[in-house]
């Protein structure tokens, strides 16, 4: 007997990740569902860059009252503050040199989440508030458990459940991790200067202090150090914290207040051994996890979402084998290049690297004097130059 699909597709996990899956898939005419607990606030913002914001023009989700919240960003710096003997120049990365108003948008990822809910809705995407608690390949079909005690059949999942996935352990795929024995501070801060639209990324030890645009004078900031200094940082006064913001900003935003309540986030990496497998493909943190330097993470996942959708449309089974290693074809040079590209620029900032570290200053000062190259590295910090997903392309 053939088993009845509750819906071809089903979507667990109701991040930026599942969201976006789910609302494109159901606006390219898939039947969808999304099984997902409302996801809480979160106080991170996401830089994302002029492909990324493409997708979710397509799912109506940017710009809207967004951009109203949001702030573009126009310059990218990449300041040297190691303190070395040698370091690397100031670098500046402009959008008008690649000829685009602006690299992308800083935007707030609790009021993204808040529309990609709304543009999922309007999508007819139909969506179930529950914890999946089993996932399964059962040949012709997968199927869905959850907390609630319903049953779901689909052709294929996709996983956007997140970087402990329950779907990619079911789907037996296995993960490399690795540690940066780091953590990231995350807030927002009002400063009497302006920024400019200028993104300041400060190399220092222990990690990346990196400043972003936000409307007015406020910025965004992710500063990623030691653990225990973040988790010291967490329990400083508004007023201590503006006075170390102030010291690392070095007075280029003028005087800094507002600081809101901080959290932190621990630096982790994983890759997923295969990007899809038993009737199951992994998008965003389910498949690769890195720390935020360069901002790729969820313009990476977006690029996930995107690939998922085409292979959806491209294959009578989307789960058949086929499929599955056709959406790995897509993903896994996308994702390994990056994560070793960012993971190694990362650990350059850790004191007992030096190797690395003079690696990091030759590889910057390349990039600043040779201007094919700086063209180079502005267009792969967007996206690759090629093999976009549909939904990405101009
Ligand atoms: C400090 C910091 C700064 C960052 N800055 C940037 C940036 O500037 N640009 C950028 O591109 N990226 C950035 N990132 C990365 C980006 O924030 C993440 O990639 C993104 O938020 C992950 O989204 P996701 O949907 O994959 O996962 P998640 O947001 O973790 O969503 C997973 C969802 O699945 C749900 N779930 C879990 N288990 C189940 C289950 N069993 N059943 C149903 N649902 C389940 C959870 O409730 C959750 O809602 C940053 C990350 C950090 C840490």
């Amino acid at each position: 007997m053939t088993q009845t699909l509750d819906a071809r597709v089903i979507v667990v996990g109701g991040g930026p990740a599942g969201l976006a899956a789910a609302t494109l898939m159901a606006l390219e005419g898939v039947d969808t569902m999304l099984v997902a607990p409302e996801a809480g606030p979160d106080p991170r913002t996401v830089a994302l860059m002029e492909p990324s914001l493409r997708l979710l023009g397509h799912l109506g989700a940017w710009p809207g009252s967004l951009s109203f919240v949001s702030s573009p960003l126009l310059h990218l710096d990449i300041i040297d503050d190691m303190g070395n003997l040698v370091s690397a120049p100031r670098l500046t990365f402009s959008a008008v040199e690649l000829g685009l108003d602006a690299f992308g948008w800083n935007i707030p990822l609790g009021a993204l989440i808040v529309e990609l809910r709304a543009a999922a809705l309007a999508a007819g995407v139909r969506m179930v508030p529950d914890t999946v608690t089993t996932s399964e390949n059962l040949g012709a079909v997968a199927a869905i458990e959850t907390t609630g005690g319903q049953r779901f059949y689909g052709e294929v999942l996709i996983a956007a459940d997140g970087i402990e996935s329950l779907l990619r352990k079911s789907a037996g795929i296995s993960v490399d991790r690795w540690s940066f024995d780091q953590s990231a501070l995350v807030t927002t801060f009002s400063h009497s200067g302006s920024h400019r639209d200028v993104s300041t990324e400060r190399h220092r030890p222990g990690g990346a202090f990196t400043t972003v645009p936000l409307p007015g004078n406020a910025s965004s900031l992710v500063w990623m150090g030691a653990p225990n200094i973040i988790e010291s940082l967490l329990f400083r006064t508004g007023q201590e914290l503006a006075m170390e913001i102030q010291i690392a900003t070095r007075g280029t935003l003028g005087l800094i207040s507002n600081v809101a309540p901080p959290k932190a986030f621990p630096m982790r990496g994983l890759r997923a051994r295969s990007f899809a497998a038993n009737r199951t493909m992994l998008t965003g943190e389910t498949a690769h996890a890195f720390p935020p330097v360069g901002a790729q993470g969820l313009n990476m996942s977006l690029r996930d979402v995107g690939h998922a959708v085409d292979v959806v449309l491209g294959h009578d089974d989307a789960g058949s084998p086929a499929a599955m290693a056709d959406y790995h074809a897509r993903r896994s040079r996308d994702v390994t290049e990056r994560q070793a590209i960012i993971s190694a620029m990362n650990t350059s900032m850790l004191a007992e690297f030096l190797p690395l570290d003079l690696m990091r200053v030759g590889a910057l000062s390349a990039i600043s004097s040779f201007p094919p190259l700086r063209q180079l590295v502005m267009r792969q910090g967007l996206a690759p130059t090629n093999n976009l997903p549909y939904a990405m392309r101009g």
